[in-house]
């Protein structure tokens, strides 16, 4: 995940990091948290997606004093799947912080050679910035899913958390569709351009094995709140896209996957523009997205379990869950985004899956992680950290 390094304007040594996916991520209270500290040392920022010396300032926002926000300085790169990158703003409105409807669009295709390496660019910014609409979306239903499914209308009692089934989920999807605004004011079903439809739901196969160009979705319908199966075309190109966007430490996990798509409706026939997939586990009627092979084990095990937990995608999700487990100021910071947070029994739980253990820089930031939670558990603040290693 991207992260954003603070460091000592002197010597530049790193003082600080944290990780951060998409721009909505910089409005939560840990990376606020951040900001401020980075403020009162008064150490810089950089980003990490390039090689760790793309520096970035930090503003305060226009209409709140107190909020933080960060913005790019012009002489600084950053790759396309930035969020900081130069062309950013063309799909993302930046002054408003909302998405813009452009990164449903079909892309362009170059009349001239010499155009073809801009439309390049702007095409990756676009399909970048898809990818960041998706991560949101999906992260904002798993909040909101979260607590529409451990709501009680009798708050005094201790309720044992629960988790939502699949179907659930989706409903909830569509509810955070409805109410985001993209940067033209409507929400992204509004601004679908005109023969396109916005899909989401489950597709099994893997995005290795897809061949004569046809994927098979399972797309959520609102109206009778139930799956149904389509067949939709998709070209090689945008096969390879996918997987791309995809890609976890250099892997592309094996299906099943939640997945957002922009398909064209022409006639019968139905072909992909845009589509992001997340892997899943499912057991039963409910599912865990999953980052690895391994948590693909792990997640099977706790669902089986009937454990009720927090995947979190964005780490935004764990501020936005309302839960009784802890009295509201006995939540504690987390520095950085745990794989799981689990409600068990004897209370809170933090689940770091170890999926690249060949990774040395993996291990060495999953050190700094375990450090910080493992400070928690001592000072009573979770109930447990665990490390999941292979089986
Ligand atoms: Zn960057």
């Amino acid at each position: 995940m991207p992260k954003i390094v603070a460091i000592d304007r002197g010597n530049n040594h790193l003082l600080d990091e944290i990780e951060l996916e998409t721009r909505a991520g910089i409005k939560s209270n840990s990376v606020q948290k951040f900001l401020q500290s980075v403020k009162k040392n008064n150490a810089d920022i950089v980003c990490s997606c390039i090689d760790e010396t793309s520096r970035l300032t930090i503003a305060h926002l226009p209409n709140n004093k107190d909020k933080f926000t960060i913005k790019r300085r012009s002489h600084y790169q950053h790759s396309e799947e930035c969020i900081f990158h130069a062309m950013r703003n063309l799909a993302y409105d930046e002054d408003k912080d909302q998405y813009r409807p452009v990164i449903f669009k079909e892309p362009k295709v170059p009349k001239k050679k010499e155009h073809r390496s801009y439309i390049d660019s702007e095409e990756k910014v676009k399909r970048y910035t898809y990818r960041h609409f998706c991560i949101d979306s999906f992260s904002k239903a798993i909040s909101k899913v979260f607590n529409i499914k451990n709501k009680h209308e009798d708050e005094d009692i201790i309720h044992p958390v629960e988790m939502y089934s699949t179907q659930e989920y989706f409903k909830a999807l569509t509810s955070v569709f409805l109410e985001s605004t993209m940067a033209n004011g409507k929400n992204p079903f509004e601004v679908m351009p005109a023969g396109s439809h916005l899909s989401y739901g489950i597709t099994r196969a893997s995005l290795d094995e897809i061949t004569e160009g046809v994927i098979i979705l399972e797309e959520y319908h609102t109206r009778d709140e139930a799956f149904r199966e389509l067949h939709v075309e998709i070209s090689d190109h945008r096969l390879q896209v996918t997987q791309k966007l995809q890609k976890n430490m250099g892997n592309v996990l094996a299906g099943p996957y939640a997945y957002i798509a922009v398909y064209t409706r022409d006639y019968a026939d139905r072909k992909i523009v845009r589509l992001y997939t997340y892997a899943i586990e499912e057991v039963g009627d409910t599912f865990s997205f999953i980052e690895s092979g391994l948590e693909r084990e792990y997640a099977r095990e706790i669902l089986d379990q009937n454990i009720a937990f927090i995947k979190p995608i964005t780490g935004h999700e764990y501020e936005t869950v309302a839960n009784k487990q802890y009295a509201n100021d006995e939540r504690p910071d987390l520095k950085f985004r745990p794989d799981y947070i689990e409600y068990r029994d004897e209370g809170v739980c933090i689940v770091e899956v170890c999926g690249y253990p060949d990774d040395e820089k993996y291990m060495r930031a999953l050190e700094v992680k375990e450090k910080h939670y493992k400070s928690l558990e001592e000072n009573g603040k979770i109930a447990k950290y665990l490390r999941c290693t292979k089986h």
